[in-house]
């Protein structure tokens, strides 16, 4: 059996997809596509020898007889309105984050997929597919290092554009935090603080640059994350859980290390593409193996809006400085499922 997928916006990440999914994964295939920008479609078509026919918009991909399931890359805001079309075509959609601008867009997904009765959604929170992430959350579930108190997380870029808002440090950077930290967990957030240090000169003027974010869980887990996409050195994810009875960390990715010249060393990665491949790998590949099955086996729409909900919390405590409560809507019952993606 084979997946014949369309994708809506063909920009970095869509590529990417679009790479993987023809030259690594199996069982799925892209057939269609579609961008703003159809010369650039073309253009991308042509240059990865795809045999797939190019749509004048999302809506028109969606709705084709010769579209399986859907992959949705395009701006974050036209996310809402693809997912949903994808809800009413009865079609698998997988959704790069975010799934919907606003809580209340993400809750206009989580009713429209509970009215069709079938989890159809997956939301593209890769970090729960990496494997060093998985580790973690092996050692926490087993009770290793006993109940878990506090974690200390960095997410460090090297640099960033100056077209790179405020905002964007909690929507597009720290969202990977929020939603990975309470699947680690089984937990939720509660409340939020954010504090500014010493603001780095490498940033530019109008961005707060490290920003230090902590969330309490309910069940009291603080979860203290330094937010700093300036750094300098390398692109770095930092995750250490401090618990009742040890001390679990993240690994950082394979490197040789290298002993020369009364030296020892070893690289940096400097992207996140490198990085977390591995994990888009696996997570693209089970979103295919999963809608084969008619399931959802990864993060789901209401994964989506308790991100929406907590990343506007974040903003608000940014912008007030205060500790601001995460108030979330009841999880319905139809998403108590699987929220741990099995080995693919
Ligand atoms: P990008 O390079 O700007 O690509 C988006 C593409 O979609 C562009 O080619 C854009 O065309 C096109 N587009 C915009 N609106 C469209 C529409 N209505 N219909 C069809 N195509 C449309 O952005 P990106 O970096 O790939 O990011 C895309 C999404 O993925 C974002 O939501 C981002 O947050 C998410 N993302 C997630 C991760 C992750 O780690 N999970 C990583 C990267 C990105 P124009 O350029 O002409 O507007």
């Amino acid at each position: 059996m084979e997946l014949k997928i369309g994708v809506i916006g063909i920009g970095a990440i869509g590529q990417d997809h679009m790479k993987r999914i023809t030259n690594t994964l199996s069982k799925g295939r892209v057939v269609a596509v579609t961008d703003v920008n159809r010369q650039q479609a073309k253009a991308i078509v042509d240059a990865f020898s795809l045999d797939a026919r190019i749509y004048e918009d999302g809506h028109q991909l969606i709705q084709s007889d010769e579209v399986d399931a859907v992959i949705v890359t395009s701006w974050g805001p036209t996310h809402e309105e693809y997912v949903l079309a994808a809800i009413e075509a009865n079609k698998p959609v997988f959704c790069e984050k975010p799934l919907a601008t606003t809580a209340e867009g993400c809750i206009r997904i989580v009713e429209a997929e509970m009215k069709k009765g079938k989890l159809l959604v997956q939301v593209g929170y890769m970090r729960r597919y990496d494997s060093g992430y998985r580790a973690l959350k092996q050692v926490l579930d087993e009770g290793q290092v006993g109940e878990p108190l506090i974690i200390h997380a960095a997410h460090r870029n090297q640099t960033v554009p100056d077209t790179y808002t405020g905002d964007m440090s909690i929507v597009d950077t720290f969202i990977h935090e929020i939603d990975v930290h309470r699947w680690l967990l089984n937990d939720e957030y509660v409340s939020v603080q954010v504090i500014a240090p010493k603001k780095t000169q490498q940033a530019a003027e109008h961005l707060q640059d490290p920003l230090i974010v902590i969330m309490k869980t309910q069940q009291g887990t603080i979860i203290n994350g330094e937010i700093f996409v300036h750094c300098q050195y390398g692109y770095d994810i930092q995750c250490q859980i401090v618990g009742e009875n040890g001390m679990a960390s993240l690994p950082d990715p394979a490197s040789v290390v290298l002993h020369s010249q009364a030296t020892r060393s070893t690289n940096i990665l400097t992207d996140w593409q490198h990085r977390f491949k591995a994990a888009y790998d696996e997570e693209l590949q089970d979103w295919i193996n999963s809608s084969l099955k008619g399931e959802v086996n990864g993060p789901t729409a209401w994964d989506g809006y308790v991100a929406a909900v907590t990343a506007d919390a974040c903003l608000k405590a940014k912008a007030t400085g205060e500790t601001t409560p995460i108030h979330l809507q009841e999880r319905p019952a139809f998403y108590h499922q699987s929220f741990v993606p099995e080995k693919v």
